[in-house]
């Protein structure tokens, strides 16, 4: 497997508009919008030197970004990590053992191919693996 670098960030937010607000009052330039319907998000993206920073609305009170949520607050959701081949991770991962929410690849924000590998298998954090 090989790891290219950390891809993304995703926040959790209630309002994706007023969350934007801090971003851009950083100076960091919004990245367009993006409704990935899916899983139930509109997400955006702001580009910090070589990674970005996304920010998830639930578009659905049962979609994941809200049920994160409602038990979480908003925050910190999933650290996202660049590989060169996802399906080559993935099968990595699945022959290492590592408890995976997706065995295979599902459509990201952006085109990007993704999977997501089990909070259980990574102390706690929700761990994207994205390849574009
Ligand atoms: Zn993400």
């Amino acid at each position: 497997m090989n790891i290219l670098k950390v891809d993304h960030i995703g926040i959790a937010v209630k309002n994706l508009a007023d969350s934007a607000k801090l971003y851009e009052m950083l100076g960091i330039p919004q990245a367009g919008v993006e409704e990935v319907a899916e899983q139930k998000v509109r997400v955006s993206f702001f580009p910090v030197g070589d990674s970005e920073i996304e920010l998830l609305e639930s578009t659905s009170p049962d979609g994941p970004i809200a049920k994160y949520i409602e038990k979480n607050g908003e925050g910190i959701q999933h650290l996202a990590l660049r590989v060169d081949n996802l399906e080559a991770a993935l099968a990595e991962l699945k022959a290492k053992g590592v408890r995976l929410i997706d065995e295979k690849p599902r459509y990201g924000a952006g085109g990007a191919k993704i999977a997501f590998v089990h909070p259980k298998a990574t102390g706690g954090i929700l761990l994207e693996l994205s390849e574009r």
